[in-house]
């Protein structure tokens, strides 16, 4: 087991999880890079965005759901918040186990900022 989002699910580098279900899991990012800074993770592996089969597609509906609800709890749904995905290397995605990112708590600039 070589990817080190599936270790975190399997438990094996201790991680507080801020949410999960029998499909998802989410925790806070270590090196956050805003007040609100969650990753959003299928407990299935699944390399990426472009990884996702079309008869999957329902995953990304419940991503993005379970996004929408940590907004909530997180207090940063009325404020406003981004949800990203970055797939593959010229898409800046490090980790090959598709997440998404919860990114909120301050005023957010550009695509990126
Ligand atoms: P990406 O660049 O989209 O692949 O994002 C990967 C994210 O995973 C980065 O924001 C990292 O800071 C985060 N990350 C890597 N290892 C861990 C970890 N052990 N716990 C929490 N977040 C992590």
């Amino acid at each position: 087991m070589d990817c080190i989002f599936c270790k975190i699910i399997a438990g094996a580098i201790p991680t507080k999880f801020v949410y999960q279900d029998k499909e998802v899991i989410a925790f806070r990012d270590i090196e956050p890079q805003a007040p609100v800074h969650i990753l959003i993770i299928p407990r299935e592996h699944i390399a990426s965005l472009a990884e996702v089969p079309e008869s999957k597609s329902g995953l990304l509906g419940h991503l993005v759901a379970v996004a929408n609800k940590l907004a909530k709890s997180e207090g940063i749904a009325e404020r406003g918040y981004r949800v990203a995905i970055n797939c593959g290397p010229e898409g800046t995605q490090g980790v090959p186990h598709i997440h998404l990112h919860l990114l909120g708590g301050r005023q957010l600039s550009g695509m990126l900022g």
